[in-house]
């Protein structure tokens, strides 16, 4: 065994699911720490007969640890540069960035081998969340190591690790620049352009996983009165008047997303009156929009971000899900969608299902939707596929 590390010693029969590389070792799976153990540290995971199984970041918490190794290497700077540049040339092989694209995600976490690790770029500016105290503790070495693989395409990386990380008290983050500074960009996207204020928007700025469900309402919208409920940035509507729609009404209940919806309206279609935007609470909201609209974008927050507050969540997105299906005009499509990772993709269709039985619609599945590659999913964590969709067709 290792004494360089502290190691963690699982239970009989939990390595089971660590020998299929399922990166997470829940607090329940431990039988013995062997040494003193500080949130951030790098720990070594052995079965309860002494095989190992990998090397990972130690956290407070029911996940308490995430490994990023299943194998013994040593742990320099040669190691996290190679895992970096092989996200960077993934990124490069799918085509990030482009002549029409400059915003992506560059580092998906578990996706990419980095569980608490997400860095998105947004045309040359980096914006970096860390879920683990880990990960939160090489920040300044990803930084500088991006900017060595990247060179002069990345001239910013902020950090933005304060809502992200647990056990804030222990180590007060404070959100700022590790490289150089960019308070707003615009960034294009297939061909679209977007103001995205990296320090103080949500998430890392910009909801990026929508990319290709954004181009895919474009295809559908053409003569359509749609309605993009919790619209953010504005990012469906703005593909959905590209597309020719009738009109896009936007609803979202922050007036500072509103404000942002439409400066991103103005941005792209200036003097188009096609377009409106409401500060309003999306629950009242569609109470009152019978027969109204015929192509409606249901794109809410993650109502549940743990496993505790699930059964609300659910009722949730039920309720949205039936206001929607029984005031949609026929033959109106719906794209529905659900961001908690914590909700199964299963579980969100029975979830849209019971809705549409409740209105007594006919609906039929015409696709069901994900994050695109630039947020690629390890195999061997579907927890890792976290935005579900579906485009349903309600006669
Ligand atoms: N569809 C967007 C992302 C949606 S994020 C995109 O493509 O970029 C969820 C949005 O829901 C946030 O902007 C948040 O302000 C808004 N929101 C949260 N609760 C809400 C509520 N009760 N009513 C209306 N909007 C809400």
């Amino acid at each position: 065994m290792d004494h360089g590390f502290t190691s963690v010693i699982l239970k009989s029969g939990k390595d089971q699911s660590v020998k299929r590389y399922h990166p997470w070792i829940f607090s329940g799976a431990i039988k013995k720490i062997t040494g003193p153990v500080n949130e951030g540290d790098v720990v070594k995971v052995y079965s309860n007969k002494n095989e190992f199984l990998g090397l990972g970041h130690y956290q407070k918490g029911s996940i308490a640890v995430r490994i990023f190794s299943f194998q013994d290497v040593e742990l320099n700077g040669d190691f996290w540069r190679a895992k970096l540049k092989k996200a960077v040339s993934l990124r490069q092989e799918l085509g990030f960035p482009n002549n029409d694209t400059n915003v992506f995600r560059l580092i998906n976490a578990e996706g990419d081998g980095l569980p608490g690790l997400i860095i998105d770029y947004y045309n040359g500016s980096a914006v970096m969340q860390t879920h683990s105290v880990g990960m939160y503790f090489l920040r300044e070495k990803f930084a500088a190591v991006l900017k060595e693989i990247i060179g002069e395409k990345l001239v910013a990386v902020y950090d933005k690790s304060e809502k992200t990380l647990p056990y804030k008290a222990a180590i007060e983050p404070k959100d700022g620049y590790l490289l150089g500074s960019a308070k707003q960009v615009q960034v294009k996207e297939n061909g679209l352009v977007f103001k995205v204020d990296g320090e103080s928007g949500q998430k890392t700025g910009f909801f990026i996983d929508q990319r290709e469900n954004r181009s895919l309402l474009e295809t559908y919208s053409a003569g359509r009165d749609v309605l993009n409920m919790f619209c953010y940035t504005g990012g469906f509507s703005v593909y959905a008047l590209r597309g020719g729609a009738r009109s896009a009404h936007s609803v979202d209940s922050s007036e500072s997303a509103i404000q942002l919806t439409n400066d991103n309206i103005t941005l792209n279609f200036p003097d188009d009156n096609r377009h409106k935007a409401f500060t309003a609470d999306g629950f009242e909201f569609l109470k009152n929009i019978q027969g109204k609209y015929d192509l409606i974008i249901l794109d809410p927050p993650a109502f549940a971000k743990h496993r505790d507050t699930l059964p609300r969540a659910i009722q949730g997105y039920k309720r949205i899900n039936t206001r929607t299906f029984e005031q949609i005009k026929p033959g109106g499509i719906l794209f529905t969608f659900s961001c908690s990772q914590v909700i199964s993709k299963k579980r969100f269709r029975e979830t849209v299902f019971t809705a549409a039985a409740i209105s007594g619609r006919n609906v039929k599945i015409l696709h069901q939707l994900s994050h695109p590659p630039d947020h690629p999913v390890s195999i061997y964590h579907p927890e890792g596929e976290y935005l579900k969709g579906l485009v349903l067709y309600v006669e």
